[in-house]
């Protein structure tokens, strides 16, 4: 079974994927995790990958849907997506290549992502993201590597990232209201709560 997590950036979709792998059995699929490991591993497709990067363009649909349709191959239980579909062209790309059971749709205001995004820390090693709120250490947990704060989450920016995902991501959620998949979660609760509260969705569906 497959499970995709919508939500602006900086509503805890990736927090709460990761933390859901262990009781549900599923994999976190995060295709912004994926591209950048492609690159690191410099395979073929993290290669064409980079040049689009390089040249500040996004990464073509048809390049993510390989990547995805090669991760999809060697999962067991499924997968949660995260950060994919974001347009409806996506969605139903993904459509043909797997099945989609649920979709959790984290609703949240762009007032609550300034706090979370500006307490926001990354390693420069491996990526992996913290918060402020639930981690003050300055080095990562997974690999030792110094945690920074990505230039572009500055309140501007923020605001704008979210503008442009609501402005895309409406029609998507549209696209899945259709077909009956979507169970909205208010972001703004408490972690353990949504936790529970998607887990009971996706036993549920299961
Ligand atoms: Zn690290």
């Amino acid at each position: 079974m497959n499970v995709i997590f919508l939500g602006p950036p900086g509503a805890g979709k990736g927090t709460l994927a990761s933390r859901l792998v262990a009781s549900t059995g599923l994999d976190h699929l995060s295709t912004g995790d994926m591209l950048r490991e492609e690159i690191k591993n410099n395979t073929e497709l993290g290669k064409e990958a980079k040049q689009y990067i390089d040249e500040g363009k996004l990464v073509p649909d048809t390049l993510i849907i390989d990547m995805v349709k090669q991760r999809l191959s060697h999962t067991k239980a499924g997968v949660m997506f995260d950060g994919f579909p974001r347009t409806v062209a996506q969605a139903k790309a993904l459509d043909g290549i797997t099945t989609i059971d649920a979709v959790i749709n984290l609703s949240t205001t762009v007032n609550v992502v300034i706090d979370r995004i500006g307490g926001r820390r990354l390693c420069k090693q491996c990526g992996a993201v913290y918060n402020v709120s639930w981690y003050s250490k300055s080095l990562c947990e997974k690999c030792g590597g110094e945690l920074y704060t990505r230039a572009d989450d500055t309140e501007e920016t923020i605001k704008k990232r979210f503008d442009v995902y609501l402005a895309e991501t409406a029609p998507l959620i549209d696209y899945y209201r259709d077909k009956q998949l979507v169970h909205d979660i208010d972001a703004n609760g408490d972690i353990q709560e949504k936790i529970d509260a998607i887990s009971a969705i996706i036993e549920s569906v299961k």
